[in-house]
């Protein structure tokens, strides 16, 4: 395994490694996205002919087997799955790419054990990591699957002395790696210490709050691809440690910005058990006698018609309805009628990074008009009517204002600054971190009940009349 490969196939690798990282700067922005996921895929099939045509390659019937049978269960998954569970889907993909990556680290570690073979301390230490990076991905994203799916819905589950068991395990993993690394063949251990590995990747996932959930899909992303790189020094190939490094680091961006979305730090998201209130807390527990206004098509039509400018925000609910194709014509005829019209994207809305802006350039909404929270939120004040389809959490104002919120200090779109706000949604339900939202029941807000993409079109009717 650790043979250096003939000079033709490291070229090739380079060449690979070259067309990811042009693939990853083009994904960078909207306009030259499409062209980097082409770019990158052409770099992956090089990459995977090249490991095929590789001399290390022992059987290549398995290999064909494993690709049938993976590709056919892809494709069934991938035509089955409807586009509101894309999220949940991605999750389960980090899952299963993390369990890959162990399982090569559990394949190279039976093969030394059987053949009784020296393990060299470098590849006892790739090892030891791969199945912990790799355990912890697969069994933390099936939990972030279960939350994502409603499975378990996104309260967190907290009980005490949480963080010392989880600082005990981690203890023990340390320790338990440091002697299999000093004896190396002794079965036990390593069983152990994958277990724990295991139970990790669920404990550091459930006492996690709804609305912390990004920062951890995209930190699974990050350590999907860190399992890679691991599993890359375990069979000592290039290929795989410069790819696994790539979504390691890419996927550590991601985190980033998530945190800064939230205003978390990562450390806080989780260690801190933020969202334990999700569950009952927050803005409005007693919803009794507050009450709110609805309003008919007609009367949301004339609002937005005669307006001079109007932000749309949109949530998850645009996505689960689909409605990203009639709320651009229902801008076009905004702007028809002289109506400015922008959009104000919140980094977490919808259920993956960057949802929103995938709907709404399917929908080529040409990219100038999306506005980030920084450049939207002083202008709501001017703004004669934000327009929330099917968003909740990310336009909050207890995220603002109750400190007893689990939402509290995730900055949001301040629609509720702007001259008015109608909202669409099917009815009262709360949004994914499971807290009542004041916005509702302001004064200056109106709600158009309904689902968004059969509200939208008859807005969009009416507004056509006017
Ligand atoms: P929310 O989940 O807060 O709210 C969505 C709202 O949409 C619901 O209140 C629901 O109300 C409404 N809705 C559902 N279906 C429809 C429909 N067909 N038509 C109209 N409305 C509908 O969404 P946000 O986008 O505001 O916030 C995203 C949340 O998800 C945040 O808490 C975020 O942290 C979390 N999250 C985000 C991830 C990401 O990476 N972006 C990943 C994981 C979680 P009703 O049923 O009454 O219609």
């Amino acid at each position: 395994m650790n043979d250096f490969l003939p000079t033709g196939i490291q070229l090739s690798y380079l060449l690979a490694a070259s067309l990811f990282i042009l693939g990853l700067k083009k994904l960078g922005s909207p306009a030259t996205a499409r062209n980097g996921n082409a770019i990158a895929a052409v770099g992956m099939l090089l990459a995977i002919v090249v490991t095929l045509l590789d001399q290390n390659v022992l059987n290549y019937q398995m290999i064909l087997v494993g690709l049938a049978i993976g590709s056919a269960v892809g494709a069934i998954g991938a035509y089955a799955v409807k586009m509101t569970s894309m999220p949940q889907m991605v999750g389960l993909l980090n899952g299963l790419g993390g369990a890959a990556s162990a399982l090569v680290a559990v394949a190279e570690f039976w093969r030394l054990l059987e053949h009784s073979q020296t393990i060299p301390l470098d590849v006892n230490i790739s090892i030891v990591l791969d199945v912990f990076i790799g355990g912890i991905t697969f069994t933390g994203s099936a939990i972030a699957f279960a939350k994502l799916q409603g499975i378990l819905r996104g309260t967190p589950i907290t009980y005490p002395l949480q963080q010392p068991v989880n600082a005990l395990l981690l203890i023990a993993y340390v320790v338990g790696s440091v002697f299999l690394v000093m004896s190396p063949h002794n079965l036990g251990i390593f069983l152990g210490i994958t277990g724990i590995s295991l139970l990790l990747g669920v404990l550091f996932v459930i006492p996690i709050g709804g609305g912390d959930m990004p920062v951890v899909i995209s930190l699974l992303n990050s350590l999907s691809g860190l399992a890679a790189a691991a599993a890359g020094f375990v069979v000592m190939n290039n290929m795989l440690i410069i790819a696994g490094a790539l979504v390691g680091a890419s996927g550590l961006i991601l985190t980033q910005i998530m945190c800064k979305a939230m205003n978390r730090s990562l450390f806080s998201v989780l260690f801190g058990a933020f969202g334990q209130a999700a569950a009952g807390g927050g803005a409005g527990g007693d919803d009794g006698d507050k009450s709110v206004r609805s309003i008919d098509p007609e009367e949301g039509a004339m609002m937005l018609g005669y307006s001079r400018s109007v932000v749309i925000v949109p949530g998850y609910g645009m996505a689960v309805a689909q409605a990203q194709h009639n709320v651009r014509e229902l801008a076009d005829q905004l702007e028809r009628l002289g109506v400015d019209v922008k959009y104000a994207i919140h980094p977490v809305a919808g259920r993956m990074p960057g949802h929103m802006n995938v709907l709404l350039a399917e929908a080529n909404v040409s990219y100038d008009l999306l506005c980030d929270m920084e450049d939207i939120n002083p202008q709501f004040e001017q703004t004669d009517v934000a327009l929330v389809i099917g968003a909740n959490d990310v336009v909050n104002p207890s995220a603002r204002s109750d400190a007893n919120s689990p939402i509290y200090g995730m900055p949001i779109l301040e629609v509720d600054r702007a001259k008015q706000t109608i909202v669409i949604k099917r009815g009262m339900s709360k949004g994914f971190a499971g807290v009542d939202n004041d916005l509702f029941y302001k004064d200056k807000t109106t709600m158009l009940f309904g689902s968004a993409k059969d509200m939208v079109g008859k807005l969009v009717s009416e507004v056509k009349q006017l």
